[in-house]
């Protein structure tokens, strides 16, 4: 134990409330972990100068009277927010070096409240992938077991939490970027409503499903973060008008009488038995402390697949338009023409799973093919979403695995994309609903590996979903298990 490291955001936001650590001592103790830890290439640009001249900031606040539970506390962001002082890469080689002119929205908004940025975390390239691969600038070993991936393509966030670099990482999920990760590694991983947190400033990938979240120890910690995090940005066309609130506001309630379903086919063929074991055995904690389980149906949900591998493809090869060696990013040195130069340009700055999903994209939305296949996923998608409508008319929270599987090995699945698409079969539905929905620690797996519990939530009922997982972390200490050597 190296003890400030190993604290909760919510203990950490005490400690600098009553001044008994600066957010300069913080910083400076996350930095070291971070050198220290290198190995896990969690991280991709680390600016230890301009860290601690956010730090000092934060404390001249404090020193002048301002308050704030996230004032001094230091966060990591996922690579795929743009940020003014640390290059934006989305860990992709099109990108490498990029400096924005501007910072995302949701860094913006956390950078407000006094959270201070101790760097850029590693990802898949674009936030395609499931187990940090894909990235352009080497995988992210997970924290617990050095042959295990760290999930993607938030695998960065996931394993900076793991291993106690950060007390907090934001991420994204589109598919299940941020459940997915956070339940091989161990840590609690929240995405909210789609629409909530503003896309202003994320490197698009699929814009209809893009949803930005964060990675914490406890569900206490996100909601802290959700306060600063979420709300309206009229910078950002999907962005939803509601009143700001207090996402800590359930986290007393207890999960007493509340309606938990859950979904008969997340339990069916390909769902491994240690997975199955350890949700099971939360799903009766859950009982244990006053929820009624029902046995719910989402009948098209074993489609979310198939009709993500469309819209998420569709959406990307539109977005990926952008990188034309003209606008920013990577050129290609040597040309003939002006389409010789973009075609050499994607050719050397995209890697393989960017240029799948282009094609795959391209083709969908071609004229002939684009009714056979994007208008039919655009149909399925919203079956999809009824299922849960549907099903929250009859319970309050759904609960189920978040992945078939503990962390797979690095190699694994990487010659096998449709293998590795299946790592988020549970998520994915949640996804193209836009629904909220988090992944706690419940337990571990195979090899030692953790295993995560999926908690999903009607729209905008994410305050709700956090009461519950609060509940849960309050009767169990999973989410407290650090791996041996962080
Ligand atoms: N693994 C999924 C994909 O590769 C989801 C990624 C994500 O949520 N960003 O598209």
């Amino acid at each position: 134990m190296s003890g400030l490291a190993h604290l909760t955001l919510a203990e950490l936001s005490r400690l600098l409330a009553r001044k008994e650590v600066s957010a300069v001592e913080l910083a400076q103790h996350f930095l070291d972990r971070i050198e220290q830890h290198r190995a896990l290439n969690a991280f991709l640009d680390v600016r230890p100068d301009v860290t601690l001249a956010q730090a000092r900031a934060a404390d001249a606040r404090r020193a002048r009277g301002e308050s704030g539970p996230l004032l001094g506390v230091p966060v990591a962001h996922k690579d795929i927010f743009v940020t003014r002082d640390w290059a934006s890469t989305a860990a992709s080689k099109m990108l490498a070096g990029y400096m924005s002119p501007f910072d995302a929205t949701v860094v913006a908004n956390l950078q407000a409240a006094g959270m201070v940025c101790l760097g850029k975390l590693n990802c898949d390239e674009f936030a395609m992938g499931s187990s940090n691969e894909n990235s352009a600038f080497g995988p992210v070993r997970n924290p617990w077991d050095a042959e295990a991936v760290p999930g993607g393509s938030s695998g960065g966030s996931s394993a900076a939490v793991a291993a106690r670099l950060a007390p907090a990482a934001t991420a994204t999920d589109t598919g299940g970027s941020i459940r997915e990760p956070a339940a091989f590694t161990g840590v609690t991983g929240v995405k909210p409503t789609y629409g909530r947190p503003s896309r202003w400033g994320i490197i698009a990938f699929a814009s209809s499903l893009d949803t930005a979240g964060v990675m914490t120890q406890t569900a206490e910690d996100a909601a802290l973060v959700f306060n600063a995090m979420l709300g309206f940005d009229p910078k950002d066309s999907t962005s939803v008008q509601r009143p700001p609130e207090d996402y800590t506001r359930h986290l007393q309630d207890g999960v007493r009488g509340l309606r938990i379903g859950v979904p008969k086919e997340f339990f069916g063929p390909g769902l491994s038995a240690d997975v199955e074991a350890a949700v099971r055995a939360a799903l009766i904690e859950f009982e244990r402390l006053g929820a009624h389980l029902i046995e719910i149906s989402l009948p098209n949900a074993e489609l979310g697949i198939p009709v993500y591998y469309v819209i998420a493809p569709a959406e990307a090869s539109s977005n990926l338009a952008r990188y034309d060696g003209v606008r920013y990013g990577h050129r290609a040195r040597a040309y003939a023409d002006l389409t010789d130069m973009i075609k050499k340009t994607r050719a050397e700055g995209f890697g393989a799973e960017p240029k799948r999903r282009i094609l795959i994209g391209t083709y969908v939305l071609s004229h002939g093919y684009y009714d056979a296949y994007f208008i039919k996923a655009m149909q399925v998608r919203r079956l999809i979403a009824q299922d849960f409508a549907r099903a929250f008319a009859q319970c309050d929270l759904i609960a189920g695995p978040v992945t078939t599987s503990v962390a797979f090995d690095f190699g694994e699945r990487t010659t096998d994309p449709v293998a590795m698409y299946l790592a988020d079969l549970y998520t994915v539905p949640g996804s193209l609903a836009g629904i909220p929905s988090a992944s706690i620690p419940c337990g571990f797996g195979a090899k030692g590996r953790p295993v995560g519990l999926q908690l999903m939530a009607n729209h905008f009922e994410e305050a709700k979903l956090l009461g519950a997982a609060h509940a849960y972390q309050c009767a169990t200490d999973w989410h407290r298990r650090v791996p041996t050597g962080f």
